[in-house]
């Protein structure tokens, strides 16, 4: 309800809104535990989340009266992902074995993200989830940790199986096709 009423405010707010647009040098794309670090100082940076990463955040009454008033004052942009960048986002995670690491709403935090670099904006996503770092990195968008420094090397996950040793590679599979079992990640040696 308050997205609405913070789109609203923006709406009626264009002039200061436009004027704003060419001093901003970057733009912080937040994901949950970023929004919920504390972390973020509305009064001195531009950030922007998904309707995804909102709703995650919303139950906590702290949080939820720092993001109402960073969306009122226009610090804050919730924004959906287009399909076409959310798409994007899955191939490659598809690719480096992320996929099955990530929920959709840290898909829909990277898809924004990629969006707003293809409009031309300088971003940086804050996040701590190993992910989520990852790909942002194979998408050559900016990233920083927010409790945690962030990776320093790309990863590729090969999925294995605990239980009968198989080996799966890069895969989207959850258990393993000989015995069953749930199927273990670990880094390839690069
Ligand atoms: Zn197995």
């Amino acid at each position: 309800m308050f997205v609405l009423r913070g789109s609203t405010v923006l709406q009626g707010d264009l002039g200061s809104a436009s004027a704003k647009d060419h001093k901003k040098l970057r733009l912080y794309i937040l994901d949950s535990t970023a929004l919920i670090s504390g972390q973020t100082d509305f009064s001195k940076k531009e950030f922007a989340t998904t309707p995804s990463v909102i709703s995650e955040v919303m139950h906590d009454e702290s949080v939820k009266n720092v993001v109402e008033v960073a969306v009122y004052s226009g610090q804050l942009e919730v924004s959906k992902p287009s399909e076409y960048s959310i798409k994007e986002v899955e191939r490659i995670a598809i690719s480096t074995g992320d996929m099955i690491k990530l929920s959709r709403t840290d898909i829909e935090v990277l898809a924004l993200a990629l969006d707003k670099s293809k409009a031309g904006i300088e971003v940086v996503i804050m996040s701590d989830d190993y992910s989520i770092q990852n790909l942002a990195k194979r998408m050559a968008i900016k990233v920083v940790g927010v409790l945690y420094p962030g990776i320093r090397k790309q990863i590729i996950w090969l999925a294995y199986c605990p239980v009968c040793r198989s080996e799966y590679g890069v895969s989207s599979l959850n258990v393993c096709a000989k015995c069953g079992a749930e199927l273990k990640r670990r880094p390839a040696k690069q």
